[in-house]
């Protein structure tokens, strides 16, 4: 899916502000090539492609001591590589914020237009429930109290019902949410 396919390349632009567009489209074809294969949530296989210079069939990755190195390390570049972050560990990193991306999570959204807002959830559902908004300003004729548009997306990793309130310019709310499967990336095409 195209939509998820951008949203993965975000986050890896964002992840890696410095790297060159190349960098970006090399690790995009292993990607799109579907040369990544996890072995387990720490080793990855990544097959070479001979048109991106790879020299060997396969490449290993690994994310040991939160850092990714690559078995492309220990080659006759290596040494010139090491201090980079080579298209084989980016092309897992994108495989990787697709998969998230991919997986399911359980949502609601409340979208509501005031000049104060707040948000609150029960504090014994922090660290499992999840909240993030997108604000926009719809009316700044008053300039010290502009008007906005705001969504709230609150969600967690299983199904569950979520008390919250919301103030809203004064005006105070207890709302009962009920949080229903959808995926990673839908949360995070509402709050962009
Ligand atoms: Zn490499």
């Amino acid at each position: 899916m195209r939509e998820l396919v951008d949203l993965a390349i975000e986050r890896l632009r964002e992840d890696f502000p410095s790297k060159s567009k190349s960098w970006i489209r090399r690790a995009l074809v292993r990607f799109m090539k579907g040369t990544v294969r996890e072995i387990n949530e720490n080793v990855w296989v990544v097959r070479g492609l001979p048109e991106l210079g790879d020299k060997y069939p396969t490449y290993v990755v690994r994310f040991k001591e939160n850092k990714y190195q690559c078995s492309c390390f220990e080659s006759n570049w290596g040494l010139r590589r090491r201090s980079e972050i080579c298209t084989h560990i980016a092309a897992v990193i994108l495989y990787r914020n697709y998969k998230r991306l991919d997986s399911d999570v359980y949502a609601s959204v409340v979208n509501i237009e005031c000049t104060d807002y707040w948000l609150e959830i029960p504090s014994e559902l922090r660290g499992k429930v999840r909240v993030v908004k997108s604000v926009r300003v719809i009316d700044s004729t008053d300039r010290l109290n502009p008007r906005h548009r705001v969504t709230y997306v609150i969600y967690a990793s299983e199904p569950m019902e979520v008390r919250a309130r919301l103030t809203c310019d004064g005006d105070v709310r207890e709302l009962s949410l009920r949080l229903a499967r959808t995926r990673r990336y839908i949360v995070e095409l509402l709050v962009r």
